[in-house]
């Protein structure tokens, strides 16, 4: 191979590996390829087995196909494109760098175990045959690595954790796009590997169940960024005092573009910083978190963080699952959230934490199933956020909210939907209830429920117990008592 490269010094390209890197502004696997002086050949690998990191649900494979297209029609521009092929990455990467007598691959790192190893080997492999393998930080501000404690141990609290990012000054500024890309023409050889974007079937077709999301998203860089640009000029003001109602657009929804990289993370900091507004860039440290948790504990999706929550009788209970899952709980908050989440593939943060709490206390069912609806459902589906958060609501996670603490629906639907706006757009049936009963339409004695919309599945008082109840039986030792938020 090295020969073979030394031969074709001109026609050997650089080897930029995309992967949740979808973007060619502040990407520096791409900026260092560039810099090589070689021709460029950019790669997407799609492996359905995910080379053993988790594959993909449905509403993130819809993303990632307009992320691909997206960053497809960019290269193109240039005059490249994106080569996409099908199979196992730590076969298909050497192959083609065989092929092409690549002189140099670059990609930007992953964070979870199975991807972290088939990096760790890949990069090995390709420096014995003497093939420069370089990797970058494309994703996070703080590697997880890079931030301890003073004894040199991972954090377990996010308070402390942020004290300690803060004092690591502020994250590098994002770099500009390469000026000019020089792309290699993708030899016949590698081109007859290749696959059609179509080819993957990343998106539905029977059924086509993605229409509100194309309604609700535009996917890939340039919408990322127009987003981004909108958000800070309209939204980040306001976003400390609204970020919590759900009735109105008070956060970014950057979180899709976060996730496929079709931005950076120093991108939107950096976009934020120039108009100051600490609780959202907060926000973003409960990201770098969620990253340093599964860094540390590769199982964070399937294993509790706290061990006593293994005793936890979670109930088996398909009924309630389904009626969880489709916005039929009888409460009109869970309801609307679920609804929002299954018609948009994004759900408002305050009521993924109301319904994401109302399943595992109210219904005592394992977060994990939670967990996995919303890894399917999901357009921002993360390794990291998602399974962290599902940790923090649940009480098994390292920094959590006390399994003890069980938010009342109503109560939550009262005090963050308060004109029943969030309700009404997703729970139509109840639109003409007034403000008073619209989060307890049990309540408004004018209107018999059952036909329209169910009853309450479970009553709050009696689920309440039975959840306490449960936590008791495994004795996680109660600090305070119980109350009502
Ligand atoms: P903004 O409020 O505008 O925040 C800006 C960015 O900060 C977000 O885009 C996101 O990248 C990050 N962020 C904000 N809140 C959190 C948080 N609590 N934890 C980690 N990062 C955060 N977020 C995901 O990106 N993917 C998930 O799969 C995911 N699953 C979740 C599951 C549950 C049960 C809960 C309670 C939260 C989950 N979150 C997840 C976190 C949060 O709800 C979303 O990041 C947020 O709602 C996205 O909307 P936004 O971009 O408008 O957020």
């Amino acid at each position: 191979d090295r020969r073979m490269s030394a031969r074709l010094p001109s026609a050997a390209p650089a080897i930029v590996w995309f992967r949740d890197d979808l973007r060619l502004e502040d990407n520096p696997a791409l900026n260092a390829a560039a810099a090589s002086g070689r021709p460029l050949l950019c790669l997407y690998v799609h492996d359905e087995t995910a080379g053993g990191s988790r594959p993909l649900g449905g509403a993130a494979r819809w993303w990632l196909h307009g992320s691909l297209a997206a960053l497809d029609a960019s290269l193109t521009r240039t005059g490249g494109g994106l080569a996409i092929l099908r199979g196992a990455a730590a076969e298909i990467v050497p192959a083609i760098v065989r092929e092409t007598a690549a002189e140099a691959v670059f990609w930007n790192r992953r964070y979870d175990a199975p991807g972290r190893e088939t990096d760790a080997r890949l990069k090995a492999t390709l420096r014995d045959a003497g093939v420069r393998a370089e990797s970058f930080n494309g994703h996070l501000l703080w590697e997880p690595w890079t931030v301890t404690s003073r004894a040199g141990a991972p954090f377990r609290v996010f308070a402390a954790f942020w004290r300690a990012v803060r004092q690591l000054g502020e994250p590098p500024r994002p770099e500009p796009a390469p000026a000019a890309l020089r792309c290699h023409a993708v030899p016949e050889s590698v081109r007859a590997r290749c696959v059609g974007l179509g080819d993957l079937a990343l998106e539905p077709s029977s059924p086509d169940w993605a229409g509100g999301l194309r309604e609700a998203w535009g996917r890939g860089e340039a919408a990322g960024r127009a987003r981004l640009v909108e958000f800070v000029d309209a939204g980040l003001e306001d976003y400390a005092a609204a970020r919590d109602r759900p009735g109105e657009s008070a956060t970014s929804r950057l979180s899709p573009y976060l996730r496929f990289g079709n931005l950076s993370a120093r991108q939107v900091w950096h976009a934020a910083t120039a108009q100051a507004s600490g609780k959202f860039l907060e926000e973003l440290g409960w990201r770098e978190f969620s990253y340093h948790l599964l860094y540390h504990h590769p199982d964070l999706a399937c294993r509790n963080l706290q061990p006593q929550f293994d005793a936890m009788p979670w109930r088996s209970d398909g009924t309630a699952l389904r009626a969880w899952q489709r916005g039929l709980t009888g409460y009109p908050i869970v309801d609307a959230g679920m609804r929002e989440l299954w018609a948009t593939g994004w759900m408002h943060n305050r009521v993924r934490m109301i319904a994401a709490s109302f399943l595992a206390k109210h219904l005592l069912i394992d977060w994990r199933e939670g967990e996995a609806w919303f890894w399917n459902t999901l357009v921002d589906a993360d390794p990291a956020n998602n399974p962290a958060s599902w940790q923090w609501v649940a009480g098994s996670g390292t920094d959590a909210a006390p399994y003890f603490r069980i938010f009342n629906p109503v109560l939550q639907g009262e005090r963050f939907d308060p004109d029943g706006r969030y309700v009404r757009r997703w729970v139509p049936e109840l639109a003409a209830l007034p403000s008073q009963t619209i989060h307890q339409p049990w309540a408004d004695t004018g209107r018999p429920l059952g036909r329209t919309y169910p009853s309450p599945i479970v009553d709050h008082g009696k689920a309440r117990r039975r959840a306490l109840a449960a936590w008791q039986a495994i004795r996680v030792a109660a600090a305070q008592p119980p109350d009502e938020l």
